[in-house]
C-alpha cells in the first residue's frame, strides 16, 4: 500500500525540511530559575526574577516576542484599584470576585492581583507601553481623567479598569528581557518536569524539552521552576482548518502545563469546572457587530434602524447612552468583562442588551439583520471603540481595524452587520461567538493549587498566568493583568527561594525514559495516524463522555477510551518532522489532561451551578456539604483526592485576613 507520504515523495516532493535535524542530540542548560512558557506571565516573571539578581532561562514553544494569548495585544487592564482615580479598594474588589465565584476562586492570587495591578501597569509604562492619552486625543471625554490622562472602561464612575494601547505589550516585555540579558530558548516545547530522585511528588529541579524545528533534546536544570504555559485549548474542540480566524485562544496553549505538572505529582483543584466552548466555531473575534467587551456600550439597531434597548442588572431600561457606563442604583461597582469568573452577582454585573432579544426578534419587534451603529455615539465614544480599543485588543489591530479601514469602513457613517444566525445566538451581546454547541466545552477555572507564595504543592515549582477561554496554570485567576501580576510576583518569590536552595542533580533514568518517550513517534511505521487524527479522536471522546451531562459510567468509559487510544493509535502514531513530533507530544498531554478532568469529575459527587458541572447521578445542585475544593494529585501513579475549605488561604497556617497574609508573603 502506498502511504500519503510516499505518494507525495514520489509525485510531488514537499520542500526539504528547512532546519538542521538534530534528533537525539542533548543540550544541558543550568540556571537558578527555569520559566516554562514565555507568554505574558512567563516574560514578566523573567524580568522580575532577573531584576532580583537571579540567573533566568525561558523555554518557549513559539516565539517569545509575540507568542501566547496576549501576544497579539490587549485593550483593557483590570483591577487597577490603587490608581489615583479608583473608587474601589483592593479588598472590595477581591470580595466582589469571591462573591461572584461563590468562593470558587484563588483568594491569594485575587488579592495580590488587585493590590499590585496598578504598580505592575506603571512598570509596563516604563517598558514602553502607552497607558495614558499622551496625545490628548480624547480630551474632555467622560472616560478620561484630565490630570493623569488615564482613560477608563466599562465603569466610568469607579475607574478601576484602564484602557491601554497594548498592541505591542509583548514586544515591550521582550525588549526588556533582552536588555536584562534573559536567555530565551524559542521553539522549545517542554515535555516533562524533572523531580528530585526522579520520583513523583518530590521537589521540581528542572524540565526536559524538544526543539520543534531541529528535534534537539534539552535538559534544563534549575533550583526553581515557574510554570506559565497558559491555557488549555483543543481538548473538546479541534478543527484548525475550520476555525480559521475564528479561534480565540492560541492553539499552542493546549494543556502541556497541566499534563507535566499532573505527572510530576502536583495538586490541582477545580479541573471539573468547564464552560460552554464559545469562540472557536463562531466569527472573527471582535470583527462583527456586537456590544460586548471591547465593543461594550455600542448601539445595536435592526434592519429598520430601531435600537435594541439596554437594561440594568435589575431589569430597568437604561434611558441614556451615558448611563450604560455607570453602575445602577443598588450597585456598588461593575467588575467589567473578562475578569475570569463565569457568573456574576447583580451587585457587580455590567449593564447589557435586553436578554429576551431572541424572543423579540421571533415576534417581529426587531427585524434581522442587526447592525452596530457607532454613529449614534459621541465622536469620542465612537473613536475610543473603533480606533483605540479595536486596534489594540488581541487579534484585532490588523485583521479588523486595519483591514476594515483599508476596505473603506468608516464608523462616522457606516454600520457593521451582525451575523445572521439561529435566534439563540442573540441571547448574549457577544454576537461573534456564534451559537454555542453544548458538547464543545473548554476548561475553565481549574489549575494548580497554590499558597500565598503562589507556590504549588511541590517544592521548587511556582505557577503564574491568566485565563483566556481555557484554564491557567493557577486555578481561579483573572485575565491579562493577572498573568503579568502573578508572573511578577512568582519571579520575586522564586528569586528569594533560590538564594538559599541547594542544587540537585537530575536523575539520569528519568531523563532517559523521557527521551525514549519523546522520540518514539519518529520510529513508528508511516502508516501510523498523524497528530490531527489523534487530536480529533481525543476531542470526540471528551465531547461524548465528559461534556455537559455525565455520570460515573460515562466518565469511566471515557477514561477507558482515552487509555486505549493512548496505548493503540497514539502509541503507533507517526511524526515525519520535528513540527509533527511536537504536535503529537501535545496529543499525549491532551490525553493526560482529559484523564485529570475525568478523575476530578468523578471525585465531585454532586452538581454545581457555579462550576457549570452537572452529574446526572448526583442531581442535587449546590448542596452545602459539597462547597469545597477537592485537591487531586498522583502518588505512585495512583489518584489521591482530599478535601479543602474554599477559604483555605485564611485558615492556619495562614493569617485570618488578606491584608496580613499579603504583608507576610509579598516579599517587598
Ligand atoms: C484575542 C484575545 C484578546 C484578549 N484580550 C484581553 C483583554 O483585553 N484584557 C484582558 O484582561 N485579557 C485579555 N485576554 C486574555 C489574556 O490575553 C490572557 O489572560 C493572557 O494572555 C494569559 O497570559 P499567560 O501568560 O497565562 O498565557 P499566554 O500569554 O497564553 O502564554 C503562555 C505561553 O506558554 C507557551 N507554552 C505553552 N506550552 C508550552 C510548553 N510545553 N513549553 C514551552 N512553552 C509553552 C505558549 O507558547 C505561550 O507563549 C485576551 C485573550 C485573547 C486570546
Amino acid at each position: 500500500m502506498t502511504t500519503w507520504y510516499e505518494y507525495i515523495q514520489r509525485n510531488a516532493p514537499v520542500p526539504e525540511w528547512p532546519y538542521p535535524i538534530r534528533y537525539g542530540e542533548e543540550t544541558e542548560i543550568i540556571s537558578d530559575i527555569l520559566i516554562i512558557g514565555g507568554g505574558i506571565a512567563g516574560c514578566h516573571a523573567a524580568i522580575s526574577a532577573t531584576r532580583r539578581g537571579a540567573n533566568v532561562v525561558v523555554a518557549e514553544r513559539g516565539m517569545t516576542k509575540r507568542s501566547g494569548s496576549g501576544g497579539a495585544g490587549v485593550d483593557h487592564w483590570h483591577a487597577a484599584c490603587t490608581n489615583p482615580c479608583s473608587k474601589v479598594t483592593p479588598m472590595e474588589y477581591t470580595q466582589g470576585i469571591i462573591d461572584c465565584a461563590r468562593g470558587y476562586t484563588c483568594g491569594p492570587a485575587r488579592y495580590i492581583e488587585t493590590t499590585e495591578s496598578w504598580d505592575t501597569l506603571l512598570d509596563l509604562e516604563k517598558m514602553g507601553v502607552q497607558i495614558r492619552d499622551v496625545k490628548d486625543e480624547f480630551k474632555g471625554a467622560d472616560f478620561r481623567d484630565e490630570k493623569t490622562r488615564l482613560m477608563f472602561a466599562y465603569d466610568y464612575k469607579n475607574r478601576h479598569i484602564i484602557r491601554v494601547w497594548g498592541y505591542n505589550i509583548k514586544v515591550c516585555l521582550h525588549n526588556e528581557m533582552k536588555r536584562l540579558g534573559v536567555k530565551t530558548y524559542d521553539r522549545v516545547m517542554v515535555t516533562s518536569l524533572l523531580t528530585e530522585g526522579g520520583k513523583q511528588g518530590t521537589r521540581v529541579i528542572g524540565a526536559t524539552g524538544v526543539n520543534t524545528r531541529t528535534g534537539e533534546f534539552y535538559v534544563f536544570r534549575a533550583k526553581a521552576t515557574i510554570l506559565s504555559t497558559g491555557g488549555g485549548s483543543r481538548l473538546w474542540a479541534f478543527g484548525p482548518e475550520y476555525f480559521g480566524a475564528g479561534t480565540m485562544i492560541d492553539l499552542n496553549c493546549c494543556s502541556n502545563g497541566n499534563a507535566i505538572a499532573w505527572k510530576a505529582g502536583a495538586e490541582f483543584v477545580m479541573m471539573e469546572q468547564t464552560a460552554a466552548g464559545r469562540a472557536s466555531f463562531g466569527y472573527v473575534p471582535y470583527g462583527v457587530a456586537n456590544a460586548n467587551n471591547t465593543w461594550y456600550g455600542t448601539p445595536i439597531v435592526d434592519a429598520n434602524g430601531k435600537e435594541v434597548p439596554w437594561i440594568d442588572v435589575f431589569g430597568r431600561e437604561i434611558k441614556t447612552k451615558k448611563a450604560r457606563f455607570m453602575p445602577t442604583k443598588g450597585q456598588k461597582f461593575m467588575l467589567g468583562a473578562g475578569v475570569g469568573v463565569s457568573t456574576y452577582v447583580d451587585e457587580f454585573r455590567l449593564n447589557d442588551l435586553v436578554p429576551d432579544l431572541p424572543e423579540r426578534i421571533q415576534k417581529g419587534e426587531f427585524v434581522l439583520p442587526l447592525y452596530a451603529d457607532l454613529t449614534r455615539l459621541t465622536e469620542l465614544e465612537r473613536r475610543v471603540i473603533f480606533g483605540m480599543m479595536v486596534g489594540n485588543e488581541g487579534k484585532t489591530r490588523i485583521p479588523v481595524y486595519e483591514m476594515y479601514t483599508r476596505a473603506g469602513f468608516n464608523p462616522d457613517k457606516d454600520m457593521l452587520q451582525a451575523p445572521v444566525m439561529l435566534l439563540e445566538g442573540y441571547k448574549s451581546s457577544n454576537f461573534w461567538s456564534g451559537i454555542t454547541d453544548p458538547t464543545l466545552r473548554v476548561l475553565d477555572g481549574g489549575g494548580l493549587l497554590v499558597d500565598w507564595d503562589l507556590r504549588t504543592s511541590l517544592e521548587g515549582l511556582y505557577a503564574a498566568g491568566g485565563s483566556s477561554l481555557g484554564n491557567s496554570p493557577i486555578f481561579g485567576v483573572g485575565c491579562h493583568n493577572s498573568a503579568h501580576i502573578t508572573g511578577r510576583y512568582t519571579g520575586r518569590k522564586a528569586a528569594a527561594y533560590v538564594r538559599t536552595a541547594s542544587e540537585v542533580l537530575a536523575d539520569r533514568r528519568q531523563i532517559e525514559a523521557e527521551k525514549a518517550r519523546v522520540y518514539a513517534p519518529l520510529t513508528q511505521h508511516k502508516n501510523g495516524i498523524g497528530w490531527k487524527e489523534a487530536n480529533y479522536a481525543i476531542a470526540k471522546v471528551m465531547q461524548d463522555y465528559c461534556s455537559k451531562h455525565k455520570n460515573e459510567n460515562t466518565l469511566k468509559l471515557g477514561m477507558r477510551l482515552l487509555k486505549e487510544l493512548n496505548e493503540t493509535e497514539l502509541s503507533s502514531a507517526y511524526a515525519s518532522n520535528p513540527h509533527e513530533l511536537g504536535r503529537l507530544l501535545e496529543c499525549f498531554s491532551l490525553v493526560r489532561t482529559g484523564e485529570l478532568v475525568m478523575q476530578a469529575s468523578l471525585a465531585r459527587k454532586a452538581s454545581s451551578a457555579m462550576m457549570d458541572f452537572y452529574r446526572l447521578d448526583y442531581p442535587e445542585v449546590d448542596s452545602p456539604e459539597w462547597r469545597k475544593f477537592l485537591p487531586i494529585r498522583l502518588e505512585n501513579d495512583k489518584v489521591k483526592v482530599r478535601e479543602l475549605p474554599l477559604d483555605y488561604h485564611l485558615r492556619p497556617p495562614y493569617a485570618p485576613t488578606y491584608e496580613e497574609n499579603y504583608k507576610l508573603h509579598c516579599g517587598q
